[in-house]
């Protein structure tokens, strides 16, 4: 069994992130609540149970120990090597190097919603 350091969402998130989140909160917070953040992450990472949360390997990096991490409860993944984390659009943003707002958009199109206006 692995302790993992108690790092808050706060902290973690960091000062672009909590922008970010005040800008598209409605429609991030329902991105967040609708997609699984496992299945997305899952979909390219392999994800085994660990405690109360998944790990796999980072896609950021070469890393044989598995050191991402995956909250499903908190929606958020955290990479222990290399410090990357967030939620489902900052997931989506890194796997497909993409602005914030394609992100969104491709959220909403996964689920059938219509993306919000840029
Ligand atoms: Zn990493």
């Amino acid at each position: 069994m692995i302790s993992l350091p108690v790092v808050s969402v706060d902290v973690a998130a960091g000062l672009d992130d909590r922008r970010r989140m005040r800008r598209h909160d409605p429609i991030l917070a329902k991105l967040r609540a609708r997609i699984p953040l496992a299945d997305l992450v899952g979909e390219t990472v392999d994800l085994r149970p660990a405690g109360t949360k998944l790990r796999g390997r980072c896609t950021a990096h070469r890393d044989e120990g598995g050191g991402l991490y995956v909250d499903e409860a908190e929606g958020y993944y955290l990479c222990y090597s290399c410090g990357r984390s967030g939620d489902v659009v900052r997931w989506t943003r890194e796997t497909y190097l993409c602005s914030e707002q394609a992100a969104i958009e491709l959220l909403c199109r996964r689920v059938g919603w219509t993306p919000p206006a840029a």
